[in-house]
């Protein structure tokens, strides 16, 4: 979710959590594939995206930098997102405009026409109504409109992830340019690079390389 933005403009003012039902559902997306175009940077990926994609594509982080990927950089945080190519379009849209990896698909791809606005201790989830053309929208569940297993389990995982990058935006304008350098590797290494086990369940592999990234980097973040 961007920041800085009035939330009544953008929505229709409510908050959601994973129970609720909202009226996010577009007849699936049925000649449109709008959001999967001109997107430029914004299709941020994170581990269980990388966890996903390696699955299911068998390909490691670095040749999805090399095909559908790019890294950029978010408030001194080094980040990868989906590559739009020379046309803007998103490289796994495939020739009838529909997506190529629909059944594993990124988070904020999921996500879609919903954002989440974080708060202290928790996010809440709003429908943004600017965003997704499709007239007469139906009522969906958000957490079966997410279609990701474990749901407990994935929004607990985000929370942690958002509020670690959260800490680590912060920390990065105290920092020198060369220990941000350093740990910008580190962490891209260590969250995206390093292949996941897919035979075995995420979780507990996200939350092992966060405990080594605390422990080696000395930063003051929860686990
Ligand atoms: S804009 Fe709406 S209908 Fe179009 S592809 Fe995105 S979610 Fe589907
Ligand atoms: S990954 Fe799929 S859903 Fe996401 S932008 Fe690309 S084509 Fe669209």
């Amino acid at each position: 979710m961007r920041k800085n933005v009035d939330l009544n403009e953008i929505s229709d003012g409510r908050k959601y959590r994973s129970a609720d039902m909202v009226k996010a559902g577009c007849h699936d997306c049925k000649d449109c594939s709008s959001c999967c175009q001109e997107m430029g940077e914004s299709i941020l990926l994170e581990p269980y995206d990388i966890y996903m994609l390696q699955g299911n594509l068998h390909v490691g982080f670095e040749t999805l930098l090399k095909r559908e990927a790019a890294l950029g950089m978010e408030d001194g945080v080094i980040l990868p997102h989906i590559r739009m190519d020379d046309k803007e379009r998103c490289p796994f849209l495939d020739e009838n405009e529909r997506c190529s990896i629909h059944a594993f698909r990124p988070g904020l791809c999921r996500l879609f026409p919903l954002g989440r606005v974080y708060e202290e201790d928790g996010f809440y989830y709003i429908l943004q109504v600017h965003e997704c053309p499709k007239p007469n929208k139906t009522k969906v569940k958000i957490q079966k409109w997410m279609g990701v297993p474990s749901f407990g389990e994935y929004e607990t995982y985000v929370l942690k992830w958002h509020n670690l990058i959260k800490y680590l935006q912060e920390d990065a304008k105290e920092i020198g340019e060369e220990l941000l350098r350093t740990r910008n590797l580190y962490f891209l290494n260590l969250f995206y690079v390093y292949p996941f086990h897919t035979g075995e369940d995420f979780y507990p592999q996200f939350y092992a390389r966060m405990k080594e990234f605390i422990s080696k980097t000395g930063i003051s973040f929860p686990v």
